[in-house]
């Protein structure tokens, strides 16, 4: 089966556009993230040539294989996302993968061991802290007020530069009931705004294929969508 990328991308523009005029908000201030995890090198090919140049993927050896070995001389420069969960031991490869923003520090350990490695490598990295707002078990993410206790350490390290938050809500059918979580990440970045000025909170990545809408009528700046561009994934992720 052939996936029509080109035209999934132009949907999936039209619908981020679509939703944001209905909450009000300029569609230029939400980029789209394609999150191309277990779609082969071509599929970015594809995305390219329509035009699309931010991607995501979760796991940095997988990421490191596409972006830096078979598309390191890609033209455009596609933009890598990092959206996982980074072991300790990966975080070398997630540095090597050159990514223009990692969305899941989800606690200090990881925080500490890429700051280390940026400072010594003499690079900064721009991340997100990923918030687990339901308390779900299997999710990754701070709980709200470890983040909050946390934060004077975080924001001092001298090669991470924060942008904001991420989630991911409990999966459910109607993209509704992620409404909520959403709505708190909002609130809670909008509270971290006011106690940490000096830092930057304007990035709030939120909504993948089947809520987006939701969470860019919830103030999402980045989307992260994967399957409503590149097709059913066939193996768990
Ligand atoms: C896989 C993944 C996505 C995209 O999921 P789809 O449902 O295919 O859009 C978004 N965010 C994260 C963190 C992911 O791991």
């Amino acid at each position: 089966m052939t996936i029509p990328i080109a035209d999934n991308l132009l949907r999936v523009r039209h619908r981020i556009a679509a939703a944001a005029i209905k909450a009000g908000r300029d569609p230029g201030e939400i980029s789209l993230v394609a999150v191309s995890k277990t779609h082969p090198w071509d599929f970015v090919v594809a995305a390219l040539a329509a035009g699309q140049l931010d991607f995501g993927e979760n796991r940095p050896e997988e990421a490191y294989a596409k972006f830096i070995e078979q598309g390191g001389a890609a033209s455009p420069r596609p933009r890598l996302h990092l959206i996982g969960p980074i072991q300790s031991r990966k975080a070398t490869i997630a540095l090597t993968c050159r990514p223009v923003l990692i969305h899941s520090i989800d606690r200090p350990k990881i925080a500490r061991k890429l700051n280390g490695l940026a400072v010594a490598a003499g690079v900064t990295l721009d991340v997100l802290f990923e918030v687990n707002v339901s308390g779900e078990v299997s999710k990754f993410g701070f709980d709200p007020d470890r983040l909050t206790a946390a934060l004077p350490e975080l924001l001092a390290l001298p090669a991470l530069r924060s942008h904001g938050l991420m989630t991911i809500p409990p999966f459910d059918a109607d993209p509704e009931a992620a409404r909520p979580v959403f709505r708190v990440l909002r609130q809670l970045r909008d509270q971290l705004q006011q106690a940490w000025p000096q830092a930057d909170w304007s990035q709030l990545s939120m909504g993948m294929s089947h809520d987006f809408e939701v969470a860019v009528s919830e103030g999402a700046t980045i989307v992260r969508v994967g399957s409503a561009i590149f097709g059913p994934r066939t193996y768990p992720t």
